[in-house]
C-alpha cells in the first residue's frame, strides 16, 4: 500500500495544540509564557486544557493566533482502575458529570458543553481497546503525549489507535464513527 503524506496534500494547514497545561494545574509555564512559547514555535492556534479548570487565553489571542478555551476532566475509573481523562475543547462553562455515571453518559453531558471531546493519552490511562471501541460521540484520540512518555514511558498510543483502525472504528484522520 502506498504511503501518502497528508501534509503534502493541497489545503490550508494550521499548526495547533489541543492539549496543554499551565501553572493553573500541573504545567510548568504560566498561561502568558505558554502563549509566547507556542507563538514562537509557529503555532496558529492553541487550547489550554488545564485539569478541571477552564483557562481563558483570549487576552493572548491575535488575528493569526487563535485561542480556544478548553479543559481536561477526570471521571470515574476504567477497566484497570485508573481514572478516565477526557479533553473538552471549545467550552465556556463546565458542568461536572455525576461521578457514578458511565463514561458514555459523561461524554454525552460534555458534548452539550464543548465543541470537541477527545481521549488524551489512552496508553498512559490504561484504556484497553474494547473500552475505546464502546465510546461514541468522541472526535478522536491523542496519539502522542510527551509528558506521559516522560512520566511512565507510555506516551505513544499507536497500538490502541491501530487496533481501532483495523476494526474500522476510527477512520484515517482520527474521526470516530457516530
Ligand atoms: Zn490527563
Amino acid at each position: 500500500m502506498e504511503n501518502i503524506n497528508p501534509f503534502l496534500l493541497p489545503g490550508a494547514w494550521y499548526k495547533g495544540a489541543l492539549h496543554a497545561h499551565t501553572t493553573r494545574s500541573d504545567g510548568k509555564l504560566s498561561p502568558a509564557e505558554s502563549a509566547a512559547a507556542h507563538r514562537q514555535a509557529g503555532y496558529d492556534f492553541i487550547s489550554i486544557t488545564d485539569h478541571e479548570v477552564i483557562t481563558d487565553m483570549s487576552e493572548f489571542g491575535t488575528p493569526d493566533f487563535l485561542t480556544i478555551p478548553g479543559v481536561e476532566v477526570g471521571h470515574s475509573k476504567n477497566a484497570v482502575g485508573q481514572q478516565y481523562h477526557m479533553v473538552l475543547v471549545g467550552i465556556r462553562q463546565l458542568t461536572r458529570a455525576h461521578y457514578g455515571d458511565s463514561m458514555q453518559t459523561a461524554i454525552d453531558t460534555w458534548r452539550e458543553q464543548a465543541k470537541l471531546v477527545f481521549i488524551p493519552h489512552a496508553y498512559w490511562s490504561g484504556m484497553v481497546v474494547d473500552e475505546l471501541m464502546a465510546l461514541e460521540r468522541i472526535a478522536g484520540m491523542e496519539i502522542w503525549n510527551t509528558s506521559s512518555q516522560t512520566d511512565l514511558g507510555k506516551g505513544l498510543a499507536t497500538v490502541q489507535w491501530d487496533d481501532l483502525l483495523a476494526r474500522g472504528i476510527i477512520e484515517r484522520g482520527g474521526k470516530t464513527k457516530s
